[in-house]
């Protein structure tokens, strides 16, 4: 018998970072009755939830830029427009990369706009803890909140968890980090307010504070080089640079992190207060409030998109979307980027191949856990990119929802009615 909280729809997408967003979207957008779960009060994910306030992989590296993701992507930043709060991409101090500069609380209520314009059904403060998989399909899943359990029954779904959470609970394949099983490294970032308007805290500048505070015995301290950008509206300043070690899928790994990342918050705050100029009256507005997690599981697909792929803008057939973000590995805390650029500063395709979960019939991967390999994801996991593969495994589950089936000329010839670029 069906409990009376029990739930049935036609797709389900698993987590409300840039990918579920844009899932759910692409997937009510073809006709399917969708629900959006996300165990934080708020949409975005990394964005909002750990503070990751720039949208990388919009636009490709060229000069000028150009634009590679539309579809569901543009419509968050029209609503950020609308509010004021996105007047176009900015180059990073540094190293020229091209990014959209956020403001936390304008994407929240961005993306809570696009989700309620477009009959999406959202659940936040929900986990997903469970599966009932029959004959190599998720059939339901099993979710959780204060009020205790309950289920969903749907046709297809997504995972779009950021740690193929979905995936693993139904039994999928997926591989964890590297080719070692080692994970990029989680970084805790620093917003930082009472910072001098005209202080420009470029990153060698930056550094050379750092490097001062190390030698004046602030403890602590990992990267020296990191990105340090201004943000739109509070004109605070988000440092990501106090890095750790970290095993996203533990708790116990998590807790060290998250307790070590905070204390080195409180020593970068230290280190610039007294050698950084213009910094000398900050303070700490916030950090994460979740430290930043890289890299946990890869679900393995139909194809897995690889470094030559990226490094050579491969075209696919059966492309879904653009990457057009340099390959940015984070493989040692506190070591220097390492950056590979995309040939001609341009774009490689993503194929829809990639987002399938290749063990699980009704299953699409979407955002930093599609099928890759370690070059490859460092550049596919940016958010930009995260939307246009959410928005594809949206419409590719409503179209199997439809159909029964997948055809990928079907699946490209409703992204472009959804004005998709691919
Ligand atoms: C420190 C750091 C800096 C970065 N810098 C940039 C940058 O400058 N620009 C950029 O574009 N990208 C950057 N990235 C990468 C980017 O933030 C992520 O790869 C991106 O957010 C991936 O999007 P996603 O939607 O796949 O996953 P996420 O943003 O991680 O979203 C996944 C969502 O799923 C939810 N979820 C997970 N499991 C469950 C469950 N069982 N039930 C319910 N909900 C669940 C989570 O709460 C989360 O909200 C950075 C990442 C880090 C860690």
């Amino acid at each position: 018998m069906t409990k009376q909280r029990d739930m049935k729809c036609d797709v389900v997408v698993v987590g409300g970072g840039s990918a579920g967003v844009a899932a759910a979207i692409g997937a009510a957008q073809t006709g399917a009755d969708t629900i959006l779960i996300e165990k934080n009060p708020y949409f975005g994910g990394a964005a909002t939830h750990s503070s990751v306030l720039t949208y990388c992989g919009f636009f490709t590296q060229g000069n000028p830029p150009e634009q590679i993701v539309g579809g569901v992507g543009q419509k968050v930043l029209n609503n950020l427009s609308k509010i004021g709060m996105y007047d176009g991409p900015k180059r990073t101090p540094h190293t020229g990369t091209v990014i959209v500069l956020l403001d936390p609380e304008a994407t929240k209520i961005a993306l809570d706009n696009c989700i309620a314009e477009n009959n999406v059904k959202p659940l936040l403060h929900v986990q997903v803890i469970g599966t009932n998989v029959e004959d190599g399909k998720i059939k339901a899943i099993e979710c959780v909140d204060h009020s205790g359990r309950f289920t969903i029954e749907a046709e297809a779904f997504i995972d779009a968890s950021g740690e193929a959470n979905l995936t693993a609970l139904a039994g999928g394949e997926y591989i964890c980090g590297n080719e070692k099983g080692t994970f990029q490294a989680g970084t805790l970032m620093i917003r930082i307010g009472g910072v001098r308007e005209e202080s420009n805290a470029h990153p060698l500048e930056v550094q050379k504070a750092i490097k001062l505070g190390k030698e004046h015995g602030i403890a602590a301290l990992t990267k020296e080089l990191g990105t340090i950008v201004r943000m739109p509206g509070s004109k605070d300043v988000l440092a990501i640079l106090a890095d750790e070690g970290v095993n996203g899928l533990d708790s116990v790994s998590m807790t060290k992190a998250e307790m070590s990342a905070r204390k080195q918050a409180w020593g970068y705050l230290e280190a610039f207060k007294k050698y950084l100029p213009g910094f000398e009256n900050a303070y700490l507005v916030q950090t994460g409030p979740q430290i930043g997690i890289r890299e946990t599981r890869h679900i393995v697909g139909d194809y897995i998109l690889t470094h030559s792929d990226v490094l050579n803008a491969r075209r696919h057939n059966d492309s879904i979307g653009r990457g057009g973000w340099p390959m940015e590995s984070h493989s040692e805390p506190g070591a220097p980027n390492v950056w590979q650029s995309i040939a001609n500063n341009s774009y490689y395709d993503i194929p829809l191949r990639s987002l399938k979960v290749r063990n699980i019939n009704n299953l699409w991967a979407a955002g930093r856990t599609i099928a890759c390999d370690p070059d490859a994801f460092a550049s596919v996991r940016v958010m930009g990119t995260a939307f246009a593969t959410g928005h594809a495994a949206g419409v590719t589950a409503a179209l199997y929802c439809q159909h029964g089936f997948v055809d990928p000329v079907s699946v490209r010839n409703e992204l472009l009615i959804q004005d998709a670029i691919i």
